[in-house]
C-alpha cells in the first residue's frame, strides 16, 4: 500500500479536466498577472469566508509580513506569538525590527489562550498573532476580549485552518481568520486549500486596513507610479488563482474527508492510554490540516521508527521550540529558559498521514500499526 503524508496527485486526478482547462485558458489569455482569474478568486473567497476584503498575495509568509506592516508599528514594539508554531510567524516579526514575545501554549489544544496572552502583555506589547494550529481555531472570542481590553491588534495566522468555523457565545458563527483585525492564509500546495505553487491571502473586514494592505502589497502605490510608502511586491499569479478558484468549490468536501479520517483515527486510538488524540474545541470545527497525537510515554521517536519500518510516513511538527532557534535569540523580547508545554510537545507530538484522499484501507493499516506498537 502506497501511503503518503499528503496525496496531491489523486486529488488532482479527480479535477484534472477542470483544472487543465482553467490553466490553459490563462496561458492562452496571457493575463498572467492581476488577470480576471485573480479578481474572480478574490470575490469567491470573500463570499466563502464572509469577509469584506480579501487581498491575494504571493505566499503565507508575505501575508503575515504585509499584515504587520499595515499596523503602523514602530521598531521595538512587541508582538505576542506562540513558541509552538511554524517559523514564518516569528520570522516576519523579527524581519520588521519588531520583537517577538514568545509564549507557551495549552497542552490540550496546542494553541495560545487568552490567559497565557494576558499574563505576557507588557507596556510595549502592540499586537498578538494567534495561530490556529493544525486546523483547530484558538478561542478567538476570549482572545478578542483581551485584545480590546489592552488595545492590541490581532493578526490571525490562519495558514492551517482555512474553512474552519468558530461559534461565539451568542450563537453567531464566523470563519476563522475573519475574527481578528487581519487574517492571513497560505496556499502552499499541502495546505487545506493548496495551489500548484506558492500563494497566500490576507482578509479583513476593515475598509481602511484593506486599502492600506493592498497598497503595501503593491509597492506602496495606490496610483501607478505614485508611491506613498515603501511596500513590497507580493502578488498571487493568475494561474494559481484559476486553480484555487476551482479547488475552493471543494474545500468543504475536503474538510469533511479530513474530519472523517480524524474520526477513524480517534476511535482506533480511544483506548490507548499512552496517546492523547487531538482536542476538538466545543466552539469550533477542526479542519485537520494535521492529525497530531501526543505520545505520553516518551516513545515518540520509537513509534516513528516503527511506522517507517512498516512503510508509513509520519512527521514531527515541530521538533524545536522557536525560542531555541539560534536565529531568534537576539530578536526576542523576553528571556526564556523554558516554556514547559512547548518543550513537552516538541518532544512528544507526531503527525500521521492526513489528506482529502485517505481511504478506509489506509486508515485501517496505519491505525493497526500504531495499535501493534503499543500492544
Ligand atoms: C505554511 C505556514 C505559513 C507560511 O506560509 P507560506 O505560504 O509557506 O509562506 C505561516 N504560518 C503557518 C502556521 C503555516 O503553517
Amino acid at each position: 500500500m502506497n501511503i503518503q503524508m499528503v496525496d496531491l496527485k489523486s486529488q488532482y486526478q479527480k479535477l484534472q479536466e477542470e483544472i487543465d482547462t482553467a490553466v490553459l485558458e490563462v496561458i492562452r489569455s496571457t493575463a498572467f498577472i492581476n488577470g480576471p482569474k485573480v479578481r474572480d478568486f478574490q470575490a469567491n473567497l470573500e463570499s466563502y469566508l464572509g469577509a469584506k476584503h480579501v487581498i491575494p498575495c504571493a505566499n503565507g509568509t508575505d501575508a503575515l509580513q504585509v499584515a504587520l506592516m499595515g499596523l503602523g508599528l514602530k521598531p521595538g514594539d512587541e508582538v505576542i506569538v506562540p513558541a509552538f508554531t511554524y517559523v514564518a510567524t516569528a520570522e516576519v516579526i523579527a524581519l520588521l525590527g519588531l520583537r517577538p514575545l514568545m509564549v507557551d501554549v495549552d497542552q490540550d489544544s496546542f494553541n495560545v489562550t487568552a490567559d497565557i496572552i494576558e499574563k505576557a502583555i507588557t507596556p510595549n506589547t502592540k499586537a498578538i498573532v494567534p495561530v490556529n494550529l493544525f486546523g483547530q481555531s484558538c478561542d478567538m472570542e476570549a482572545i478578542m476580549e483581551i485584545a480590546n481590553k489592552h488595545n492590541l491588534w490581532v493578526v490571525e495566522d490562519n495558514a492551517q485552518a482555512i474553512g474552519a468555523d468558530y461559534t461565539f457565545s451568542d450563537g453567531r458563527s464566523q470563519k476563522t481568520g475573519t475574527i481578528g483585525h487581519i487574517g492571513c492564509t497560505s496556499f502552499y500546495p499541502s495546505k487545506n486549500l493548496g495551489a500548484y505553487g506558492d500563494g497566500g491571502a490576507l482578509y479583513t473586514n476593515d475598509d481602511e486596513l484593506a486599502e492600506q494592505l493592498r497598497k503595501i502589497a503593491n509597492h506602496g502605490q495606490s496610483k501607478r507610479y505614485y508611491h506613498d510608502m515603501v511596500g513590497v511586491n507580493s502578488r498571487l499569479d493568475s494561474i494559481q488563482a484559476a486553480i484555487l478558484d476551482i479547488k475552493l468549490r471543494y474545500l468543504d468536501e475536503y474538510a469533511t474527508a479530513r474530519q472523517q479520517a480524524a474520526d477513524y483515527y480517534d476511535q482506533a486510538f480511544a483506548n490507548i492510554e499512552q496517546l492523547q488524540t487531538p482536542y476538538r474545541h466545543p466552539k469550533s470545527t477542526h479542519v485537520f490540516h494535521q492529525y497530531t497525537l501526543m505520545v505520553k510515554d516518551g516513545r515518540r521517536d520509537e513509534l516513528q521508527t516503527y511506522l517507517k519500518e512498516q512503510g508509513i510516513p509520519s512527521m514531527i511538527y515541530y521538533p524545536v521550540p522557536l525560542y531555541k532557534q539560534e536565529a531568534y535569540k537576539a530578536a526576542m523580547a523576553n528571556d526564556i529558559d523554558s516554556l514547559p508545554v512547548t518543550e513537552t510537545l516538541c518532544d512528544s507530538v507526531i503527525s500521521l498521514p492526513m489528506h482529502s484522499e485517505m481511504t478506509e484501507d489506509m486508515l485501517k493499516h496505519i491505525s493497526q500499526a500504531v495499535l501493534d506498537f503499543f500492544a
